[in-house]
């Protein structure tokens, strides 16, 4: 009798946030199957950088390359006057091979699945699909994916996935909203800046205190912290340990948030949950399921590592609660940072984003979870002159003890602050 041979588990698409060309790189080096990016216009994240016609060109043939899918961010909720020149856009979109557009005003969906079927539907967080009903309606106009609320739990989703075809994509790691993702008018009444455009200027994350209406300019903190007090300031979202379960769940996609993160951040971020999905279908190749499985602590000790504003499961399991806010500060203090990429690997040649000093202990990130760790004993700018001190943006030959193997061109390199 012929025995057929274990199948390799389909693992949820890795999808990742890319602002500019640079974060596409470190995104696809690290292991994204996919990536999300906005063009100059209708899209949201109106400050991140964005990428114009050649650059959208650059990006969808760089990607592609590397058997990566590019997602085109059209999720504003447009007026009248934004729609006239959409259609050229959207053909634009085709033209350049765009795998899908994430949208979520219902007119922006119709008119692309009249003008462009060929580029597959996925409906944005902005839509706020929480129930099957809502799921099951967007997948008959047409949605091929579906991103989920993030007020959603595991059960709600796994009652979703029950009831609808359409792939579903959860968020799983990064910034939240006080509000329904976006749904909010604190940006518009504060600054004019408008969150529903892409313009939000987060002052979720201001400090605020009490004024008493005959006391102007005598301002009351709130709780007794000489720091402030950020009352609408969310923790981070963080679902790593909760990867198998939704692994189990048969949800489509994974996505990360961040596309005006750092390069540093998002490639250690897409690194980790690449490392910790490969894990995952590799217990499962053996046989375990995945409801059962544990990170192993390497993973949590390399999210430690990672810029955060704490972190929270959200509604995965229980509803939020005050420990899921971060309330005296606007953000954790990191531990480490990103403080170089590497340009060339032979001889290894890095471009820095922080001060770094002969004799600092530095972290290589490669393709395994476990970092390697050196000391920089000596480093050289490109004109052979050897220095103590590297500044941000300086090109340096870095010499380690040990020496680096398996130096690969765009990894990133982390020191402790
Ligand atoms: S101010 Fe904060 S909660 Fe409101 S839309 Fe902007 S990021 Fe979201």
């Amino acid at each position: 009798m012929i025995q057929s041979s274990p199948k390799k588990p389909v693992l949820p698409e890795l999808l990742a946030p890319v602002g500019s060309y640079e974060k596409l790189i470190a995104a696809i080096h690290y292991g994204a199957d996919a990536v999300y990016l906005g063009g100059k216009s209708f899209s949201l994240r109106a400050r991140a950088g964005n990428f114009d016609e050649a650059g959208l060109r650059q990006a969808i043939d760089y990607a592609h390359e590397h058997g990566v899918k590019v997602y085109v961010t059209v999720n504003i909720f447009a007026h009248n006057r934004d729609m006239a020149t959409l259609p050229d856009y959207l053909m634009l979109l085709a033209d350049l091979r765009a795998d899908g557009i994430i949208v979520s005003d219902p007119g922006i969906l119709s008119l692309a699945r009249k003008i462009t079927p060929q580029l597959e539907l996925h409906l944005s967080t902005q839509a706020n699909v929480t129930n099957s009903a809502s799921a099951c309606f967007w997948a008959q106009q047409g949605a091929r994916r579906l991103n989920l609320a993030r007020e959603l739990g595991l059960e709600e989703i796994k009652a979703i996935r029950a009831e609808t075809e359409a792939e579903l994509e959860v968020f799983v790691h990064g910034a939240l909203c006080i509000s329904y993702s976006g749904r909010c008018m604190l940006s518009n009444y504060f600054t004019g800046r408008n969150a529903n455009q892409g313009d939000c200027a987060h002052p979720c994350r201001y400090s605020y205190a009490v004024v008493e209406e005959k006391r102007p300019g005598e301002y009351f903190p709130v709780e007794e912290d000489e720091r402030g007090t950020y009352i609408f300031n969310a923790k981070d979202l963080c679902l790593l340990t909760k990867l198998p379960l939704l692994v189990d769940a048969g949800v489509s996609a994974l996505k990360i948030e961040g596309r005006m993160k750092s390069v540093g951040y998002v490639g250690a971020v897409v690194r980790l949950y690449r490392q910790a999905l490969d894990w995952i279908g590799e217990q499962i190749f053996l046989g375990e399921p995945a409801v059962s499985l544990q990170l192993p602590e390497i993973f949590h000790n390399e999210l430690s590592k990672i810029g955060t504003r704490g972190q929270t499961e959200n509604f995965f399991s229980t509803r939020p609660s005050s420990d899921d806010m971060l309330y005296d500060r606007m953000r954790i203090e990191q531990s480490w940072v990103p403080v170089g990429i590497v340009r060339n690997e032979d001889p290894l040649l890095i471009e820095t984003r922080q001060v770094l000093h002969c004799g600092d202990q530095v972290e290589y990130l490669g393709h395994s979870i476990e970092p390697d760790k050196v000391t920089v004993t000596a480093m050289r700018l490109e004109n052979g002159s050897s220095i103590e001190r590297a500044n941000p943006g300086n090109r340096v030959e870095l010499v380690t003890d040990p020496s680096l193997n398996g130096i690969e061109r765009h990894a990133l390199l982390r020191k402790r602050t």
